[in-house]
């Protein structure tokens, strides 16, 4: 055979793997015939493939009386529990790292100062803690892959940083780099785009296959789902909301122009505008208080004026924003994720209307946003991307075929 039939010969190999994982992963229990029906492959490809995901432990059988009485059936389902993968925020200036087990499930969590340095100093103290974290907390698991996501732009599919707001990291290869130093596959992105996705596989819209995550930080951003897939370009980022421009005599934004969405309801942004204004002798609550947003929402629940017009004011913003997203992608469901969640009943009622009358009626099909449910987790995009990784078959294919 040539070079190219071989590659040939691995590749369907490996899309039909996947594709008899996915079905047992979303389907499951499911019998041998019911996935040789659904995936149209032929049942002796699909008993040789299952045998060799039981192999693995990555699907087990369950027996079970078959619902015409009399002999007994065996089904397959995933096997989650066993499997284990770290994920890391590179966030700003700090480092958090998670171990999950592909279930979603907590086992160790630490958060450091990783401050700004050089590159190469940089990525060697990246390695380090990523692998101090390994032998502390990994231990005996079976670790499958390593996660890292970030604020800023990346290209996932060659697993290179674009830009990253802190780190002079533009241009490395970093999925690369890691995985060589660590042994492991290793998987990158941004971190709403995945968080977008984690919200797909195990949050708020889990039932959905369209969705929009809205995020508001720091930075305010999105992460589309689209047919079950992040929505990208070639493999990059997209949906950079906070840049959308709305004020033409606006404030100064990071990315160089001005009056940018982000400029205007960031937390950062509301909390400028809150200490502007009580700098101004208005009458507020929080005069005198350490702000937050935290205490901005909760004076804002408690009926405080100047918090009120804040939030009120942002929403409406972010809601301008929002019904733009509709109107391009037709989301089955749009998440909120941020801290003015804590001000829900003040600020989600505005966005709602936002949608409903700056978007097509039946676009937003009556659907209220919601409030994303992993608020507080920051390391969860990267078990989604381990996952994707998985269901896609690349990882699959590693961990089934290991390479010597
Ligand atoms: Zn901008």
């Amino acid at each position: 055979m040539t070079h190219g039939q071989i590659a040939n010969v691995d590749l369907v190999k490996q899309v039909n793997s996947s594709a008899v994982y996915r079905l047992i992963d979303s389907r499951g229990p499911i019998s041998r015939v019911r996935i040789a029906e659904l995936s149209h492959l032929a049942p002796a490809s699909v008993t040789k493939i299952t045998r060799a995901l039981l192999e693995q432990g990555l699907i087990q059988e369950l027996e079970h009386q078959a619902s015409t009485g009399g002999r007994r059936a065996i089904s397959l389902t995933t096997v989650t529990r066993d499997f284990y993968l770290v994920s890391v925020k590179l966030g700003r200036e700090e480092l958090q790292l998670t171990l999950y087990d592909l279930a979603g499930q907590h086992h160790a969590h630490q958060v450091l100062p990783f401050p700004r340095r050089e590159r190469d100093v940089l990525l060697a103290a990246l390695h380090r803690h990523i692998a101090d974290f390994m032998q502390r907390h990994a231990g005996t698991h079976r670790l499958m892959a390593v996660a890292v996501i970030m604020p800023g732009l990346t290209d996932a599919q060659a697993g290179r940083v674009i830009h990253h707001p802190s780190y002079p990291l533009a241009g490395v290869p970093l999925a690369q780099a890691l995985g060589d130093a660590l042994g492991l596959p290793v998987f990158i992105g941004n971190d709403i785009r995945a968080q977008a996705l984690a919200e797909h596989y195990y949050g708020a819209s889990k039932d959905s296959l369209d969705s929009v995550l809205v995020s508001v930080h720091h930075g305010v951003g999105a992460g589309i789902i689209t047919e079950g897939r992040i929505f990208k370009s070639q493999g990059r980022d997209v949906a950079e909301i906070g840049h959308i421009h709305m004020d033409p005599l606006g404030d100064r934004c990071d990315c160089g122009n001005v009056g940018c969405l982000e400029t205007m309801v960031a937390d950062a942004a509301l909390l400028h505008q809150a200490s502007r204004m009580l700098a101004q002798g208005y009458d507020s609550s929080l005069a005198g208080q350490a702000l937050t947003m935290s205490a901005l929402c909760q004076a804002a629940l408690a009926d405080d004026r100047l918090a009120l017009t804040i939030l009120r004011r942002a929403a409406e913003r972010l809601g301008q924003a929002v019904a733009i997203v509709v109107n391009l992608f037709n989301p089955q469901q749009v998440l909120l994720s941020g801290a003015l969640c804590e001000a829900e009943e003040i600020v989600f009622p505005i966005i709602n209307r936002a949608i409903t009358h700056q978007s097509l009626p039946g676009f937003h099909q009556g659907q209220p946003i919601i409030r994303a449910r992993f608020q507080d987790d920051q390391t969860i995009g990267g078990l989604a991307l381990v996952k994707r990784a998985l269901l896609e078959g690349e990882l699959l294919q590693r961990i089934m075929e290991p390479k010597s």
